[in-house]
């Protein structure tokens, strides 16, 4: 294995480790945004232990009356109306989510979401790529995203950024659990995608540094981006893809209290 290829992180970025809250669902929370933003339910959900079974995939091998229930006691947990979902195409397009019926809301095709409604739950199902959670702490707006090597290699974080364009200074970015860059080994094609030099051969990337140096190059003050530092690989705490798992954890996003 290679060195990991030159993807530094800015300087001033903040390393969190989430709190686990267990429960049904088990989640992982920001421990500073759940003291600094009481109207905000932010996590990744995890395993649950070595015997738990947590999966919220909706295209695996789970029964899907399991999976649903999943669902429902995290709709349960996070107290919102509605749940919205979309299979996931690592891509870049965005889906914006206003008044709708309550209930889970299952779309196609995107890996961006964003609100500015209370009681609307934004998920992304991951398992070693990263769930970007975005938040406008001044105007209470947020953003959540799926970012893998795809999604990043096509810029999804400017597109996630978009919609909090005019004020920047404002936003709050936290990189969830995902894998880390020792565990994180691949082709040169992938290199040369995400805009980086290409090595001879396979060779590891921290992805989530590189994804917080285009937060920091998009106009986010690099004192309000955070990092994770679980490792879904690495962690028995969460799915990895890397490591086996057909099973899905979820990032989730919502605004409990409108401003
Ligand atoms: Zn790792």
């Amino acid at each position: 294995m290679t060195a990991p290829a030159r993807a530094e992180a800015p300087n001033r970025m903040v390393h969190v480790r989430e709190e686990r809250l267990d429960g049904d669902p088990p989640r992982h929370v920001h421990p500073g945004w759940a003291r600094a933003y009481p109207w905000l339910v932010q996590g990744t959900t995890g395993r649950g232990g070595p015997d738990g079974d947590w999966d919220f995939g909706l295209s695996g091998a789970a029964p899907v009356g399991d999976s649903l229930r999943r669902w429902r006691l995290l709709q349960s947990a996070a107290d919102m109306d509605r749940v919205v979902h979309s299979r996931q195409a690592h891509l870049d397009r965005v889906l914006s989510h206003d008044s709708g019926p309550p209930g889970l809301a299952l779309s196609d095709g995107f890996d961006v979401h964003y609100t500015q409604r209370a009681d609307v739950l934004l998920t992304v199902s991951v398992a070693d790529c990263t769930p970007i959670f975005i938040v406008d702490c001044r105007r209470r707006r947020i953003a959540l995203l799926h970012a893998g090597w795809r999604g990043t290699a096509h810029r999804i974080i400017e597109r996630g950024l978009e919609p909090f364009a005019s004020d920047l200074a404002a936003v709050q970015v936290h990189l969830g659990p995902a894998i880390c860059g020792p565990c994180y080994e691949v082709g040169p094609e992938v290199h040369q995608a995400l805009r980086l030099p290409a090595p001879c051969g396979p060779a590891t990337i921290d992805m989530r540094s590189l994804q917080a140096r285009q937060l920091v190059e998009a106009g986010v003050p690099a004192a309000n981006v955070s990092v994770s530092r679980h490792c879904t690989r690495c962690s028995t705490d969460f799915y990895s893809h890397r490591g086996g798992d057909a099973s899905r954890q979820l990032g989730f996003l919502g605004i409990a209290e409108a401003p």
